[in-house]
Order: C-alpha cells, then sequence, then structure tokens
C-alpha cells in the first residue's frame, strides 16, 4: 500500500481505490509450472489427437482478449503438428505460441499429481493490434 491510500483511509467520505497492480512478464515467467488441461498425466495433441505425457515437447497456443489481464491456454500440439506461426491473427486479442517440455508438479496436500509446462522458450506472438476482425 502507498502513503496516498493509507491517508484516504482516514479521511470520511472517500474511498480508497486498489486497483489490481500490473505485473509484465515474459512468456517463459508466465508460463513456466502452468497446469495444463484436465486432472491427469496426459493431453492430446489438437492436432492428430497423439496422447502427450511427461518429458515430451509441445507447442500451447494461448490467448488473451484485449481488455482481459488473464491468459487462456486452450492448445497443445505434438511436433509433428507444431504450428511456428500465427496463421491468422484476430485484431484485439494477444496471441502467443510457447515451446515447452510437458513435466509433472506435485501436490502434496491433495495427494495428486497434474501435467505442467517447463523448459518454455517463445515460438511467436502476435499483438492485439494486428489482424483482422474475424
Ligand atoms: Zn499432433
Amino acid at each position: 500500500m502507498t502513503d496516498e491510500l493509507l491517508r484516504d483511509r482516514g479521511r470520511p467520505g472517500r474511498v480508497a481505490r486498489i486497483e489490481p497492480p500490473c505485473v509484465t512478464a515474459t512468456p517463459a515467467q508466465l508460463c513456466t509450472g502452468l497446469i495444463l488441461g484436465l486432472p491427469g498425466l496426459y493431453t492430446y495433441c489438437t492436432g492428430c489427437r497423439e496422447k502427450l505425457r511427461e518429458g515430451d515437447e509441445t507447442v500451447v497456443y494461448a490467448y488473451r482478449l484485449a481488455e482481459r489481464a488473464e491468459w487462456d491456454f486452450c492448445r497443445c500440439y505434438c511436433r509433428v503438428c507444431a504450428p511456428t506461426r500465427h496463421e491468422v491473427p484476430t485484431l484485439g486479442v494477444a496471441e502467443l505460441l510457447i515451446r515447452a517440455e510437458l513435466a509433472t508438479t506435485s501436490f502434496v496436500h491433495t495427494q495428486s499429481h497434474r501435467l505442467s509446462l517447463t523448459e518454455v522458450q517463445l515460438v511467436a506472438y502476435c499483438p492485439p493490434e494486428e489482424g483482422g476482425e474475424r
């Protein structure tokens, strides 16, 4: 909290406005450790339906609408099907392609394991100012 916020708390009739902090991060920082998909230790390639497991390399497509703060991770690809660029960028949508290795993350408190991303590298990024309307 800043001094200004603390000062405004003591004034009647004034409401302290707290905005969420804006954080800048690289794709590797954003995506490393990210849990993928449903519970289970595998996922499927969007292109060919091949089963992907821990240790497999994958390319993941993610997007974020211009007005949102959160990314949606929605497609995984195997090495064969992996795109290397955004074929049709969408106006108003930031799009990301990352290459990563699939790993297992264990949760002690629930005695469960989930598939996650490690060794993340940027493949392609398309800012929301590019592309046309769909
Ligand atoms: Zn595939």
